[in-house]
């Protein structure tokens, strides 16, 4: 039986000696014999032997993202969307039907439409927030069904359970984006979707130093995503791998920090449109929240994302945006810094107003990703870039 090449949840890699991993730049390694090369070339034994297969600080690294999000194994990447492009690659074939949710990470949907197109599959759009539309949806043949939640930016919750339930029942594969929200504060392998793709360029990383991403789950979904990525070449390198598992100590510390910060400040800008300076705040955490059984049932908290609606349309989110201080005018999230997203200039852009509107995104919309300079500090700044 060939070994998974990929790290699994129960290779373990507690140092004994140096507190941080070796780091292991090497290519390639020597082997003593003509037998080891022909089980290491043939993927019998798992071994170092040739970076574009696998090293010691992807396996260890795939080995503590496995554990976090309750899964087989994790195979790791370059970025984030490399995952979830290998992810859907290899689990589908021409003329096969791919659902990918309106309301997902523009990168996924412009892959889906502008490249997996390309290779004669079927690309069809559902809404996660509208089950009826995906029942109907699901009434074609279906390979995938491809998801994400918390919805950026409006921070509307997708119904995991239930997706999961339609897509079971039509014998369709899902895919879950679960780079806004990851363990503890959302375990959606435990809610029964088939692989958990993340951007662990966000939280996993949390330093703004580190592109790089990973698909979780079973090994039966897991083994063609690797045998994919050892033929495309997308592995993660040895650096960016040793700065994820330095990252790893303070994961839960960073997230309950800039989680427990995001509630705080939440509440605290209800005194804002209260007095008319906000329009409205939009925190999964509040009690006012559209979606609040959904979250209370599918999330451990209410996250590290705020987003807020100034008013003065467009004009008026620049002009806030601007003035941040403390909030980095930056892409991204799940960084120790905090970062600010005006969608209608960035993620959105490509849309029309009119479909802004929509999709629930007003132009006086902006995004917080929290970070770690503690909630006096960032309210203090949003406080005074209310102007
Ligand atoms: N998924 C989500 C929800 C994201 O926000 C991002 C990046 O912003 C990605 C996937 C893509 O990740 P990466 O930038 O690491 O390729």
């Amino acid at each position: 039986m060939n070994e998974p090449l990929y790290g699994t949840q129960n290779a373990h890699c507690t140092p004994l000696g140096p507190l941080s991993a070796p780091l292991h730049r090497a290519t390639t390694v020597a082997q003593p014999d003509a037998e080891t090369v022909r089980l290491l070339g043939t993927g019998q034994r798992k071994g170092e032997f040739y970076q574009r297969v696998g090293h010691p600080n992807c396996w260890q690294f795939e080995s503590l993202a496995a554990a976090r999000e309750g899964a087989d194994g994790a195979v790791a990447f370059g970025s984030g969307m490399a995952a979830m492009s290998a992810a859907i690659l290899a689990h589908v074939r021409a003329f096969d039907r791919v659902l990918i949710a309106q309301e997902i990470y523009g990168g996924t949907s412009a892959f889906a439409l502008q490249d997996l197109v390309r290779f004669g599959v079927t690309v069809d759009r559902f809404s996660s927030l509208d089950l009826a539309s995906l029942k109907t949806a699901l009434n074609k043949p279906t390979a995938l069904v491809v998801f994400e939640s918390p919805i950026n930016p409006t921070l509307r919750v997708a119904d995991i359970d239930a997706i999961v339930a339609l897509a079971r029942a039509a014998k369709a594969k899902t895919i879950f984006d679960g780079t806004f929200a990851p363990p503890p504060i959302q375990r959606a392998l435990d809610q029964g979707v088939d692989m958990v793709v993340h951007s662990a360029t966000k939280f996993y990383g949390g330093h703004s130093d580190v592109l790089a991403g990973f698909v979780a789950g079973a090994h039966a979904s897991l083994l063609p995503i690797e045998a994919f990525r050892r033929r495309t070449g997308g592995i993660l390198a040895p650096d960016p791998a040793w700065l994820l598992l330095r990252s790893f100590a303070t994961l839960d510390l960073r997230i309950a920090a800039a989680q427990s910060a995001a509630a705080e400040i939440a509440l605290g800008l209800r005194a804002e449109v209260a007095s008319g300076r906000l329009q409205t705040v939009i925190y999964p955490g509040a009690a006012d929240h559209p979606d609040r059984a959904l979250v209370l049932r599918q999330m451990g908290g209410g996250g590290t994302m705020l987003s807020f609606v100034v008013p003065g349309g467009l004009i008026g989110a620049k002009a806030v945006f601007n003035r941040f201080e403390v909030i980095a005018r930056a892409p991204s999230l799940g960084s120790v810094e905090s970062l600010a997203s005006l969608p209608a200039y960035s993620t959105h852009a490509p849309l029309t107003p009119q479909q802004r509107n929509e999709a629930g995104i007003e132009d006086g919309l902006l995004r917080i990703a929290v970070g770690l300079e503690g909630a006096p500090r960032l309210l203090a700044d949003i406080r005074h870039s209310l102007g």
